[in-house]
């Protein structure tokens, strides 16, 4: 498929699985068939990704990426021989870095986990055509990866202001609002994609939804407590 498609959920699957090393190879810069330049979109994805490995404590070297025509299939060989090489030295994927397995799958899946948010933020980014491989390295930092998982942002609704009008719920990409009619609506934070649809979505007479930046988001409302009883009407709801 085109290097484009490839997507950073996919290669941190690849780790996840344990594969010790990802090779995404993609048509010559400048020299993509299609408007899209997706291959620029794929040096953008390897870069950041390699500085997400940098983070979860893995060697960056384990992912690379490189351009060719498909007439170069020499080359093709010759560089991932070399890549085969460097991820044998490299050794076992966690171990060679002194990380547990059960350590290092709980850091990848915290990592996948904020993917759409990753890429959210970074869009600019990842769309960027850069001229010269001497711009490679400054275009993600280790502080800005940092920074980026340290102060993720989150969205909770106030249950004292939600008024269950089911704005939010309806515009959510992701399907993590739980609500009904009459029922203070929750957000599944392990489906939350943290896209602040619902934030916009909040009618401002009502502004439930707040954004949470580093901070803990309170435990859900238990179930048996989301029942919203309108004063003068009797709708009081199981
Ligand atoms: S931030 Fe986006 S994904 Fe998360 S609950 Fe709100 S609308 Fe849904
Ligand atoms: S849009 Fe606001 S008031 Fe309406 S259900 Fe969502 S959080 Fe509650």
């Amino acid at each position: 498929m085109c290097s484009g498609r490839v997507d950073l959920k996919h290669v941190l699957r690849a780790f996840s699985n344990g594969i010790d090393g990802v090779f995404v190879a993609g048509c010559r810069l400048n020299e993509c068939n299609y408007t899209t330049h997706g291959n620029y979109h794929a040096l953008n994805m390897v870069l950041l990704c390699r500085r997400i490995l940098e983070y979860v404590g893995l060697n960056p070297e384990r992912l690379s990426v490189e351009f060719m025509s498909a007439g170069e299939g020499i080359l093709f060989a010759e560089l991932m021989s070399e890549f085969g090489r460097k991820v044998k030295e490299l050794g076992p994927l966690g171990r060679s870095e002194g990380l547990d397995g059960n350590e290092l799958k709980a850091r990848l899946a915290g990592v996948a986990r904020l993917v759409p948010y990753v890429k959210m933020v970074e869009r600019e980014k990842l769309a960027a055509r850069l001229a010269s491989p001497e711009e490679y390295d400054g275009l993600f930092t280790t502080e800005e990866i940092e920074r980026l998982f340290s102060e993720v942002v989150s969205y909770y609704i106030e249950p004292s202001r939600c008024q269950a009008c089911m704005a939010c719920a309806r515009r959510c990409p992701a399907g993590a609002i739980a609500g009904a009619r009459n029922r203070i609506h929750v957000i599944d934070q392990e489906k939350c994609i943290r896209c602040g649809t619902c934030l916009a979505a909040c009618p401002p007479r009502f502004a439930a939804v707040t954004k949470m930046v580093g901070d803990r988001v309170p435990p859900p409302l238990p179930e048996d407590q989301r029942t919203i009883v309108r004063k003068g009407k009797d709708q009081e709801a199981g």
